[in-house]
C-alpha cells in the first residue's frame, strides 16, 4: 500500500529520546528551551514558545490578541476543524470567508467586507503548506487595527517572498503563527506544537498560561539554592510539551531542508507526469510563495465522482483523501445560525451548504490528495498517477 505521508524517524530520533530518559528529567525543561532556540534560529523568529499542539497554540494566540466572549474572528471555513473551534473555545464567534480556487487559500477580497465593530483577529491558514496572500492579509489587518494570526500547521518549511527576500513562513508576518507537529505534517514530535511571534509580551504570556499560570517555573526551583514559594497569578492552563517530544523535534528539524527539497522535486515529477491526464487541476504556486507541498491536491476532471476514484485507487493499493473539510458543513457546526457566511435565518442557505462558501464546498468534493513523501521512489510515483489515469478513465460518467 502507498501511504498519504511517511514519517521519517531513526536512530537520530531514537538517541535524542533515550538521552533525554537518562537524564531524569522529561517534563518540559531543557530540551523544551534548546527546541525553542533552534526553532526561532531556523526561521528567523525572535520569539517562539512550544506547547501541547497547534490547536493549542491557536488558543493562545487569539488570547494574546483580546479575542474573547462576543468577538468575530475572520478566518476559512476550509480547513481543519481545529481552526475554527480554536475560535469557539476562546468564546468568539468565526466568521468564515471563501477561498481562492487556484491556491486554495483565503480570498483577500472578501476580508473587508465582513469587518465589523466586534472583528478581533483575521486567523488566516496556510493550507496544505501553501503560503496565504500574507502581504494583502496583513495589509488590511493594519489598516483595521486588527491582529493578523497565522496557522501554519503544515508551513514548517514554507516561504514566502517579502520585501524582495524568501523568508519562512512563521518568522511571522502576522502578529504569531502556530505550527502542528502532528505526524501528518512534515516535522513530528507525535504531537505538539509551536508559537512564534513579534511581540516579546506575547511570548512571556504564552509561557505562563501554558504551565498554569505558575510565577515560578519548576525548572527553576529545581535548580534553586534557596527555598522559592511559586503563586498562580491568572488562570493558566497545561499546554506543555515534554522534553522527549521536544528532543525528536530537535532530530526532526535537522531534517526538515532535505524533506522539503525532495518534496518539491516529487511535486516537479509530479506535474510532468499528470500533464497526461486531461481535465486535472494542479494547484497554483504564486511567483511569492514557495510551498513546502505538505499534501499535494489535484482537482478532479469534470464528470469524475471523488469516492470512486479514491475507491478505484486504493483497490490498486494507492492511498488518497478527499480535499480539505469545510467547516461549515460539520453537524458541530451546520446548526449553527452563524455557520452560513451570513446569518442562515435570513441568507436562505439550509443547513450544510452556503452559496457565499460555494469555493470551499467544490474543494471539499472535487478534489483529492496524492500520496506524497520525500522517501518515494519513482515508481511508486509512476504507480500513483497510472492508477489515477485508470480511475479517471473508468469513473468519468461523461
Ligand atoms: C493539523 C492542523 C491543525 C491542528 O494541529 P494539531 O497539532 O493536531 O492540534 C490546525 N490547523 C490546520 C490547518 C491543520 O492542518
Amino acid at each position: 500500500m502507498i501511504p498519504i505521508i511517511k514519517p521519517d524517524l531513526d536512530d537520530r530520533e531514537l538517541n535524542a529520546i533515550r538521552r533525554v530518559l537518562g537524564s531524569g528529567w522529561v517534563a518540559q525543561g531543557p530540551e523544551v528551551k534548546a527546541f525553542e532556540d533552534d526553532f526561532a534560529r531556523h526561521l528567523g523568529a525572535s520569539h517562539a514558545c512550544a506547547v501541547s499542539s497547534c490547536t493549542t497554540a491557536l488558543f493562545l494566540a487569539l488570547k494574546a490578541a483580546g479575542v474573547g466572549e462576543g468577538n468575530e474572528v475572520i478566518t476559512v471555513s476550509h480547513s481543519f476543524i481545529a481552526t475554527a473551534n480554536s475560535i469557539r473555545h476562546s468564546g468568539a464567534t468565526p466568521v468564515f470567508v471563501d477561498i481562492d480556487p487556484a491556491t486554495f487559500n483565503m480570498n483577500p477580497d472578501l476580508i473587508e467586507r465582513v469587518i465589523t465593530p466586534r472583528t478581533k483577529a483575521i486567523l488566516c491558514v496556510h493550507q496544505i503548506g501553501m503560503p496565504c496572500d500574507l502581504g494583502r492579509i496583513t495589509e488590511i489587518g493594519r489598516k483595521h487595527g486588527i491582529p493578523v494570526i497565522e496557522d501554519a500547521a503544515c508551513a514548517a518549511g514554507s516561504e514566502i517572498l517579502w520585501n524582495g527576500s524568501w523568508e519562512k513562513i512563521g518568522k511571522p508576518h502576522g502578529d504569531a503563527a502556530c505550527f502542528s507537529f502532528h505526524p501528518r505534517k512534515l516535522l513530528t514530535t507525535g504531537e505538539g506544537g509551536m508559537i512564534t511571534t513579534r511581540h516579546a509580551e506575547w511570548d512571556a504570556r504564552f509561557r505562563l498560561w501554558r504551565q498554569h499560570a505558575m510565577s515560578v517555573p519548576d525548572t527553576v526551583r529545581h535548580g534553586a539554592k534557596q527555598v522559592i514559594f511559586e503563586s498562580y497569578v491568572e488562570l493558566g492552563y497545561n499546554f506543555r510539551m515534554t522534553d522527549i517530544q521536544a528532543a525528536v523535534g530537535r532530530a526532526q528539524l535537522g531534517k526538515l531542508l532535505r524533506i522539503v527539497e525532495e518534496r518539491r522535486r516529487r511535486v516537479g515529477r509530479y506535474r510532468e507526469l499528470l500533464q497526461g491526464i486531461a481535465g486535472l487541476g494542479l494547484a497554483m504556486e504564486p511567483s511569492w510563495a514557495r510551498s513546502n507541498w505538505q499534501s499535494f491536491a489535484v482537482r478532479l476532471p469534470e464528470g469524475c465522482a471523488q469516492r470512486d476514484v479514491m475507491q478505484s485507487m486504493l483497490d490498486d493499493g494507492v492511498s488518497t483523501r478527499r480535499g480539505v473539510m469545510a467547516s461549515h458543513r460539520e453537524p458541530a457546526y451546520a446548526r449553527e445560525p452563524w455557520s452560513c457566511g451570513e446569518d442562515r435565518s435570513s441568507c436562505g442557505c439550509s443547513a450544510g451548504t452556503c452559496r457565499l462558501l460555494r469555493e470551499s464546498e467544490i474543494a471539499q468534493d472535487h478534489t483529492i490528495v496524492l500520496p506524497l513523501y520525500h522517501q518515494m521512489t519513482d515508481e511508486e510515483q509512476d504507480k500513483v498517477v497510472e492508477s489515477l489515469q485508470r480511475a479517471v478513465t473508468s469513473t468519468n460518467k461523461r
